[in-house]
């Protein structure tokens, strides 16, 4: 399988100090082929390469590791990143019912996907959620829902297969408002293959349910296909969101590693199985370790990273009790928000600051962090590491090199130097020198 191919492709960069440009694009075609072999689409691959290689030829990504463990870290990264990176979770609507409207092929696992979706909510969340039976054009897709309710004990509506799904849809709506359901599903009929008489009544239903959340459920078995149904249900009604089902089988990944990639929509859930508790949350990052299937390195990669970032926070520590912080530190940790997410997160990380009322306004647009890079990287490397000496002829020629407002320079530095006070403060065991920045 992919995972046993990846582990090959490795296999000749084991125990090399240096890895020269020949290993590494043979590696990097092993890589490629095994990709293409799992159903990852082409394109995606192609891209992927390209962004492997390009960190791979970049500097070094951690220090502590030897050059084969660094592809594998690089590999992995690119890999999660493919995969859409972070968990998404479902929404609430601001008002109940949230309506959520499943849609996907036939057998690909729609009507016990919301079961499973449905039994997790009422379990996790005390929801009480309506299932919509607007499968009319099997008998048995109807049945086999009101089977699913009964075991999960969760009402469902259904009006027999001689109404019109679009009506049934509405009647559902509206018992739900009546019982004050939480949660409402629409279990809609699939085909074989996606025509355009079931692309129309499900855009009919869109229209009339305002769903939420419109979740594509899509068969992992069916490798490449799957990537295509979902390029074509994406088309037709914008989902929000997919879930990959019978990963449980033997799959090969290839479906999961393609569909955000391809339609943009993440994967939000996958079934493991065909029982009412056999779905898991999908996470990006172990999804590419399992298919990576190398745990020990990975875990290796994941110690050095958190020495590293341990002995960086050290310094950090070190230089603030110095007061000696400048802008090239300024820079490295703006770099590392930008890894790690929105500022309001990372803030909201701090022991105290998570519910400060303050946090609300607290909200850093990526253009911004842009702009301030720009500033820095036009000052000097004597300006940056001694911030005293910007002048105002030298913060106008900044402003020039930056091509930004003077207002902009200006701003950046006043805040650096209140960020800087405020770091005394905290350092010094002062925390209400960071409680009160954060109101000003
Ligand atoms: P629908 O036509 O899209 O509504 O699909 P169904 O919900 O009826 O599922 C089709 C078949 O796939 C059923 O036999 C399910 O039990 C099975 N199934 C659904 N999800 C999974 C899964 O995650 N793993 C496995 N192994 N089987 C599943
Ligand atoms: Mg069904």
């Amino acid at each position: 399988g992919l995972t046993n191919k990846l582990q090959n492709a490795f296999r000749n960069l084991r125990g090399k100090g240096k890895i020269s440009e020949a290993d590494l694009r043979a590696t990097m075609r092993e890589i490629r082929l095994a990709l293409l072999d799992a159903d990852v689409n082409f394109s995606v691959v192609r891209d992927f390469v390209k962004k492997v290689q390009a960190k791979a030829n970049g500097e070094n990504v951690l220090e502590g590791l030897n050059p084969a463990q660094q592809i594998i870290k690089i590999v992995d990264d690119e890999l999660t990143q493919m995969m859409g990176e972070e968990t998404t979770s479902l929404i609430k609507a601001p008002k109940i019912p949230t309506i959520i409207m499943m849609v996907g092929l036939q057998g690909a696992g729609k009507t016990t996907t919301v079961g499973k979706l449905a039994n997790r909510l009422k379990n996790d969340d005390n929801a009480r959620p309506l299932l919509i039976a607007a499968d009319v054009y099997r008998p048995a897709a109807i049945e086999q829902l009101q089977q699913i309710g009964n075991q999960i004990n969760v009402p469902v509506f259904d009006e027999g297969t001689n109404v019109d799904p679009v009506k049934i849809v509405e009647d559902g709506l509206k018992q739900a408002k009546e019982n004050h359901n939480d949660y409402v599903f629409i279990d809609t009929a699939g085909r074989l293959q996606i025509d355009e008489k079931l692309m129309k009544e499900l855009q009919n239903i869109k229209e009339v349910a305002n769903p939420t959340d419109i979740l594509l459920v899509v068969d992992a078995m069916t490798g490449q296909n799957a990537v295509n149904t979902a390029e074509g249900f994406n088309d037709a009604l914008d989902l929000t969101g997919v879930i990959l089902t019978k990963l449980d089988g033997d799959t090969r990944g290839g479906a999961a590693l393609s569909i955000k990639a391809v339609t943009g929509k993440p994967i939000l859930y996958t079934g493991q199985g065909e029982k009412m508790n056999d779905l898991d949350v999908f996470h990006p990052d172990r999804m590419a370790s399992r298919i990576l299937g190398m745990g020990d390195v990975l875990s290796l990669v994941e110690k050095t990273q958190k020495n590293v970032d341990e002995k960086k926070a050290k310094e950090l520590t070190e230089k603030i009790k110095e007061n000696s912080f400048n802008f090239d530190d300024f820079l490295d940790q703006l770099q590392q928000i930008q890894n790690m997410g929105p500022l309001k997160d990372i803030i909201g990380m701090i022991p105290g600051m998570a519910n400060n009322p303050a946090l609300k306004n607290v909200n850093m647009d990526p253009k911004d962090l842009e702009k301030i890079k720009a500033i820095i990287y036009s000052m000097t490397n004597e300006e940056r590491e001694n911030p005293d000496v910007l002048n105002p002829s030298r913060r106008r020629r900044i402003a020039r090199g930056s091509a930004q407002p003077i207002q902009n320079v200006n701003r950046l530095i006043k805040q650096f130097d209140q960020m800087k006070k405020m770091m005394n403060q905290v350092s010094n065991g002062n925390m209400s020198g960071m409680q009160n920045m954060m109101e000003a």
